[in-house]
């Protein structure tokens, strides 16, 4: 039986009179990745900012249940998250640059990790910090290690980022948009070295993504996002065969066919979080709404693992 490594249930982050995350539930497994995907704006970044205990010091968060690796995450002092984050949560952004000290070289960065977090010796971070460069196939390890941030491309940029993330053996990785920045071909490159990494250390892997595109390679599971709330979550098998929310069906249709047909974008925009809402968040660009759906609708619960927020699903269970 898989382990249980994350359980979040009913997490709401309000920032005023600002609800921009509302009931987000999500689980996962040591050893699997789930995407976490939906448009800018959507809460997927703070979602996973919020999962490494960063979230706005203005911003007010609960949540019904929170543990991750078997302990409790609720009410953990600002110390206890600096000693989770890094050797328990890691995490990876879009641009790797912004994750870099540009004066310093990117040997000394990986390898400070090493010290300060796992006490290990200059020369045994130096040696480890060269085994993972070797590993993430940057060529001449050794040397690159001793140079600067801008002497690498984006593409092995990355791979310094990633190296120096999981250097540190996290039990969770957060990878959001990890590849947004990256040219085509190296993006595959990147989402094939994250797969085999989170493969060989048993890691978890949040995928955090706009792009539906790139899920079928890397996920087991999906949870889709809409305007701060989860409004799908299933395998990625049943999300490509069978998507059940409006909103996933139209993420779909924006996405271009080999054929060269697709490309349909969604009319209309996203909800202003700020105002007080009524009914399902989608309500006004769904092409399936119905005068139901000017009441909330709850999550429903079509088969395990399987739900979908949205009244065309009202023969499920409601999803606790
Ligand atoms: Fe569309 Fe109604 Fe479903 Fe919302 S509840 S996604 S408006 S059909």
């Amino acid at each position: 039986m898989s382990e249980s490594l994350l359980e979040l249930k009913g997490l709401s982050l309000q920032i005023g009179g600002t609800r921009l995350l509302d009931q987000v539930s999500l689980s996962l497994d040591a050893g699997e990745c789930c995407a976490l995907v939906g448009e800018s704006g959507s809460g997927k970044s703070l979602t996973g900012l919020s999962l490494c205990g960063l979230w706005p010091a203005s911003a007010h968060l609960q949540a019904e249940h929170w543990q991750f690796s078997g302990r409790n995450m609720q009410g953990l002092s600002e110390r206890q998250w600096r000693d989770q984050r890094g050797t328990g949560i890691g995490m990876i952004f879009q641009n790797p640059m912004s994750a870099l000290n540009p004066i310093k070289t990117i040997g000394e960065q990986i390898s400070e990790g090493l010290r300060l977090r796992l006490g290990y010796s200059r020369r045994q971070a130096r040696q480890e910090s060269i085994a993972w460069l070797e590993r993430l196939a940057v060529p001449d390890a050794a040397q690159r290690y001793r140079q600067y941030p801008h002497e690498f491309s984006g593409g092995m940029l990355q791979r310094v980022v990633i190296a120096a993330a999981v250097a540190l053996r996290p039990k969770l990785l957060i990878a959001d948009e990890p590849t947004t920045a990256l040219d085509v071909s190296v993006q595959a490159e990147t989402l094939l070295c994250l797969d085999q990494l989170r493969r060989d250390l048993g890691m978890g892997l949040l995928f955090i993504t706009h792009d539906l595109s790139v899920v079928a390679q890397i996920a087991d599971r999906v949870a889709v996002m809409y305007a701060g709330q989860i409004v799908e979550s299933a395998s990625v098998t049943q999300i490509y065969q069978a998507p059940q929310h409006p909103y996933t069906q139209c993420l779909y249709r924006a996405l271009p066919a080999p054929d060269g047909s697709g490309l349909v974008p969604i009319a209309g925009t996203a909800p202003d979080l700020s105002q007080p809402l009524q009914g399902c968040r989608f309500e006004a660009r769904c092409p399936a709404a119905m005068a139901k759906c000017r009441q909330t609708p709850p999550m429903f619960e079509l088969a395990e693992g399987r739900c979908s927020r949205c009244w065309l699903s009202e023969g499920g269970r409601v999803h606790a």
